[in-house]
Order: C-alpha cells, then sequence, then structure tokens
C-alpha cells in the first residue's frame, strides 16, 4: 500500500506550525515539521516530502536561501515550494529562487488547503509521469534487446539455409567420389552452350567437348574392388584438375569411368594442348594399390560444339561412337577439328541408329514376329516359337531387321530397352491370345547379355510374369554367349531367379564364340542352340558337319537338348536325324512372321 505523502512545514512560529499543521492534516498527508532552514534541509532525504511549506522570515538561513539550496539537491529540483510570507514584495523574489506559489499571512484556511491541494495534484501528476516514461523507457529497451535478439537470430537463420541451400546445391550437381561437376551439370552447361551457338560469331572459336574413358577402370574395379575403382578415379581427377584452366573450362565425371572437359570458345589448339598436357601427366602417373602397380591409359576424343549437335544426349552418344570407333581401332587420341571432318560424318551415320532405336521405342515403331521350332524326333509335338523383333522403317516402309540394329543398340546401351519392350509386347499378346497360348508349348525369347547384367532386369520379367497371369515354365531365354556373359556370378543369379520361375534358359548361337565351351561347363543352360552357319551348309561342308557332330556328341554327355538354327532343306533334316538332334529350326519349316 502506498503510505501518505509527507508534507514538510518550516516556520519557526509555532502557532504557524500548528495551523498548518491542521489544514494538512485534514488532507490525508503527513506532517514533518523543522524551525529553521537548516533543519529543514536535514529532514529533506529522511522524510521525501512532496511539498515543503516554507516561511520566509525565520532565524538563521531565511526561507528564500534555504530554496535555493534545496534546489542545489538533484534529488529535489522539482520539489514544490509553497513560500509562508507576510510581506507582498518578497514575492518575485521567492519565484526567482526556484518557489512554486505563496501563501500569505495571516492564514486563510481554504487559500491554504487550495495552494496545497493543487500542488500536491500537481507534483502527484509530475511523479506518475515521471514513472510512466520511465517505465515506457525500459519497455522501449526491452523490446529493442528483444528485436536485436531476433535479429540476431533471424540472421543466423538465414546463413544456415543459405548453407544448407548451397551444400544442396552443390551435392545435386557434384559427383560423391571425385568432387568434379556430375553428369547432371554437365548436361546444363552443355545444353546452355548448344543453345548459344546460333548466336556466336562465324569466326569465333569453337568451344569443344573432350571425352576421356579409363581403359583399365573395369580391370582393376573388378580385380581389386570398387575401393580400388574409386581410388582411381578420384586420383585422376586430380591429375586432371591440374591440367585445366579453372576460369575457362568445365570438368566433370559423367559417368563410371569417364571424365568430360568442356573447353569454352578455345578452339582445337587449346583441346590439343590440353591433351598434351594431360599425357604428360598421365606418363608420370602410377595407380599403386595393394603393392600392385599400374599404369593407367586413357582414350580421349574431342568434338568440335558446332551447328550440327542438337542436343546433350546426342553429343555424348557421338562422343562414345567416337571413343568405341578409337578403342577397336588402337587410337588413343583424336580430335574431330570440325564438322567436316569424314570421320565425323561416319560416326553420326552409326549414331542415326542409336536415334532412331530411341525414336523407335518412342513412337512403338517396333514389332514382333514369330517362327517354329520343330520337333526331329516326334512327328505330334506341341508348338514351339521363338520371338524375333524386327524394327519398322517410317522412311523408306518395310522392316528392318535385327542385325542391323542389335549391335548399335548394344553399342548405346538402349538393348535392354528393346529387350524389354519385346518381353513386354509379347506377354501382353500372348494373355489376350488365350487359343494361341493353349496351343503352344514353348515361347523362346532373345535377351541381350547386357540386359542379364542389369540388377533388376529378372525382376522385370517375373514382374511381367505376374502382371499377364502367365506360367513361367512355358518361356525360354535366349542368351547369346559374349563377353558381356564374363561375369559369372550375375548370370548365375539371373539363371538361377529365372529358374525359380520354371523358366528354361538356352545357349544361343552356341559354336561361334571363344568361350562357348566354359559356358557350358560353367552355367546351367537348359538348351544349346547350334549356330545356323554351320547347319545351313553341313550337307556339303566336311568340317560344319564335323563341328555339328561333335556338339551334339558334348550335347548329349551333358544330358542337355539340342535345336538346330537354319534348317533350310530335307537333307539336312535327315542329316540331323541322324545325329540325334532333338529340334529344328528355319526356312525349311517356317519363315518368320508376325504375331
Ligand atoms: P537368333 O536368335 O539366332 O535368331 C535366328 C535368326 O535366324 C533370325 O534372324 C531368323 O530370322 C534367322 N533365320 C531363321 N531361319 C533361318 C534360315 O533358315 N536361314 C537363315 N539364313 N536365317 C534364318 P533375325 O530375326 O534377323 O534375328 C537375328 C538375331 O537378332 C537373332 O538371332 C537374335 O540373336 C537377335 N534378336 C532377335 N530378336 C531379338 C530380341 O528381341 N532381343 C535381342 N536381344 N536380340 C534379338
Ligand atoms: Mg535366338
Ligand atoms: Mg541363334
Amino acid at each position: 500500500m502506498d503510505s501518505l505523502p509527507t508534507v514538510l512545514i518550516v516556520d519557526d512560529v509555532p502557532e504557524n506550525l500548528r495551523i498548518l499543521n491542521d489544514v494538512i492534516a485534514s488532507l490525508d498527508c503527513q506532517v514533518a515539521v523543522a524551525t529553521s532552514g537548516e533543519r529543514a534541509l536535514e529532514l529533506l532525504n529522511r522524510t521525501q516530502p512532496c511539498l515543503v511549506l516554507l516561511d520566509v522570515m525565520m532565524g538563521g538561513i531565511d526561507g528564500f536561501e534555504t530554496c535555493r539550496r534545496i534546489r542545489l539537491l538533484e534529488q529535489h529540483k522539482e520539489l514544490p515550494v509553497i513560500f509562508v510570507t507576510a510581506l507582498a514584495d518578497d514575492i518575485s523574489l521567492g519565484f526567482e529562487v526556484g518557489g512554486n506559489d505563496f501563501i500569505s499571512k495571516p492564514f486563510r484556511v481554504d487559500e491554504v488547503r487550495v495552494r496545497v491541494q493543487h500542488q500536491l495534484e500537481k507534483y502527484r501528476l509530475l511523479q506518475e509521469l515521471r514513472e510512466l516514461t520511465i517505465t515506457l523507457e525500459d519497455k522501449v529497451h526491452e523490446r529493442t534487446a528483444d528485436l536485436n535478439l531476433l535479429n540476431r537470430n533471424l540472421r543466423k537463420e538465414v546463413n544456415e539455409r543459405r548453407y544448407m541451400q548451397d551444400r544442396l546445391k552443390y551435392l545435386a550437381q557434384h559427383d560423391f567420389v571425385t568432387q568434379l561437376y556430375n553428369r547432371d551439370a554437365l548436361d546444363e552447361h552443355v545444353t546452355h552452350l548448344i543453345s548459344d551457338l546460333p548466336t556466336q560469331p562465324a569466326n569465333a572459336p569453337l568451344s569443344y567437348f573432350a571425352l576421356l574413358d579409363i581403359n583399365e577402370f573395369r580391370l582393376i574395379n573388378d580385380s581389386c574392388g570398387c575401393i580400388a575403382g574409386d581410388e582411381l578415379l578420384h586420383q585422376l581427377a586430380e591429375l586432371l584438375a591440374e591440367q585445366i584452366d579453372p576460369k575457362r573450362d568445365f570438368c566433370a565425371r559423367m559417368s563410371g569411368d569417364k571424365f568430360v572437359v568442356v573447353l569454352d570458345n578455345g578452339g582445337a589448339e587449346a583441346v590439343a594442348s590440353f591433351f598434351r598436357l594431360f599425357n604428360q601427366a598421365l606418363e608420370a602417373f602410377t595407380f599403386v594399390w595393394d603393392e600392385r602397380q599400374f599404369r593407367i591409359s586413357v582414350t580421349q576424343v574431342a568434338l568440335p560444339l558446332t551447328q550440327q549437335i542438337s542436343s546433350f544426349e546426342q553429343l555424348v552418344m557421338l562422343a562414345d561412337e567416337v571413343c568405341y570407333a578409337c578403342k577397336k581401332s588402337g587410337v588413343k587420341t583424336r580430335v574431330i577439328k570440325d564438322a567436316d571432318d569424314m570421320e565425323f560424318k561416319e560416326h553420326r551415320g552409326n549414331l542415326n541408329w542409336g536415334l532412331r532405336i530411341i525414336d523407335g521405342l518412342e513412337k512403338d515403331l517396333f514389332e514382333v514376329h514369330f517362327q517354329q521350332v520343330c520337333s526331329l524326333t516326334q512327328s505330334r509335338s506341341k508348338k514351339k516359337i521363338e520371338i524375333l523383333v524386327r524394327l519398322k522403317d517410317e522412311v523408306n516402309g518395310g522392316l528392318i531387321y535385327p542385325n542391323d540394329f542389335i549391335r548399335a543398340a548394344e553399342r548405346f546401351g538402349i538393348i535392354s530397352k528393346i529387350d524389354r519392350w519385346v518381353i513386354q509386347h509379347t506377354m501382353r499378346e500372348l494373355s489376350k491370345r488365350t487359343q494361341l497360348w493353349e496351343d503352344i508349348d514353348q515361347v523362346a525369347i532373345n535377351i541381350s547379355a547386357l540386359s542379364v547384367r542389369q540388377a533388376n532386369f529378372s525382376g522385370f520379367i517375373i514382374e511381367q510374369l505376374e502382371k499377364y497371369q502367365l506360367d513361367g515354365s512355358k518361356f525360354c531365354f535366349e542368351i547369346t554367349e559374349t563377353e558381356a556373359l564374363n561375369n559369372f556370378n550375375d548370370t548365375r543369379n539371373f539363371m538361377s531367379l529365372l529358374h525359380e520361375q520354371g523358366c528354361t534358359i538356352a545357349l544361343d548361337d552356341f559354336g561361334t564364340g571363344f568361350s562357348s565351351f566354359a559356358y557350358l561347363m560353367d552355367l546351367p543352360f537348359d538348351l544349346i542352340k547350334i549356330d545356323g552357319i554351320f547347319i545351313k551348309d553341313m550337307h556339303q561342308n566336311e568340317i560344319h558337319f564335323g563341328m555339328v557332330d561333335s556338339i551334339v556328341k558334348l550335347a548329349k554327355m551333358l544330358k542337355k537338348p539340342v535345336v538346330a538354327e537354319f534348317v533350310e532343306n530335307q537333307t539336312i533334316v535327315d542329316l540331323l536325324k541322324s545325329l540325334g538332334v532333338e529340334w529344328g529350326q528355319g526356312y525349311h519349316f517356317h519363315k518368320p512372321e508376325k504375331l
């Protein structure tokens, strides 16, 4: 509870003190009394008055001097002082020394009360105002501090966010192993350069796309493990980064063992100098792993970004094509100078196959045909068929046969797309044609060894079997033996997953490859298809006859049935029967037709 305000009455006449005391006491105030100016000054701090009634004429220092001294005290500068005086001419001096009002003697009680009340009210309001100002100032301080803190936190949060965004952007654009740009970032950069081509002046030096393919990567990755492979990539990326001009050149890891450097507007000289520097560094480089030393070679090709290049994908396929051709002919470095380069034109021709296949898949230009496979031992057996893919020729009409495009599809890594299309399309068709499905004993579908190597390819086949509710044991998958089957673990795994579904697996075109026998011994094939080139002239070619004979004997020992391809006449049929071949396939029995 607030205590009552104190009024200090200063007078040396007891009668005056009494009268004033009575008036003040009736105003709900406490009274403090001093009988001299000196005493009043002493009492100030102790009584903390809200008002002083100060007699002018006193012994010792008079009222004016007392007031002057009060005003010198910082704490009481605003303390209201009312002079109590009998002399009219004192008034102006009283205001000069800091008095606020005066009361004249002899007292009139009403006047005293009004003047005292007025000063007390004024003082109270002043105090309230001061308190309000103080609280307001406190609040302002508090709010300012809050705002500062908020501001600091906000700035911190903005910085953290900016960092996260930068980090995310970095991760999205960089390769984890080498810290170089990744394929997406390269795509963006090259696409931008391609779209800028029409605005380039005709005589501006060309930008070049340099592809570097590590020849020994698979050897190291497969024989020493993928940690060694990653380390090799990391070291080569560093070597590469040292040879480029980071202000001009864009360096990326494009895929597994392929790096790309884009030399912006450097012309063919810049590429030649970059290849020279890189090769010097590579000469001095040895990769060491587990105390073994490896010399590394890198096939390097560079292509100009000319108006003929329409997209990043096309450029990559083209570079791959040139690189592949270099590897095949043992060339280490090849710079295509401009669009008139003859080889460049040839590669673009090859590349057309890649683009046609992609186009064919997009426009649904593929179709499936089938050829019957006939029993040579039983006359009334059920039907076996082999599915064969064809591509419709949009330009000239007619059909394009797989020998024309399968190799290109394998080269450009799109063969599995074709295989998936054929599997899906065949299964869908068979699920719709119930009579045909009933009549057929077995459907053989060709798949590339590159598809076998795809991690989820068997999963895809199983999915399709489930989707179309077809019995897996009616399907045979034919795989042609190639180098790509070399990874026996993957192949065995693939075969076992399909065997679980009841499918059989045939080794196609047996006899032409180098490792046919090894495959046959090491992998659980269910059927052997002898390559047609030995069959179609076996009645005229003793060596081919001998080959067929020994393959059949071997198959019998392994207890695997045999299919002979390219059976073109009855003489061949008779010969095959005499050797004990179970199945024949060829134009003599049936020419492939649309499914
Ligand atoms: P393949 O699996 O050995 O198929 C047999 C090939 O021999 C077929 O050629 C067929 O039309 C042809 N042929 C059949 N009978 C005779 C004959 O009496 N004489 C002669 N000279 N040829 C005959 P096609 O359809 O041109 O297929 C060629 C190869 O393309 C196939 O050889 C197979 O390896 C591959 N292929 C076909 N379809 C697919 C597919 O869907 N995926 C994959 N990855 N490869 C496929
Ligand atoms: Mg086949
Ligand atoms: Mg074949």
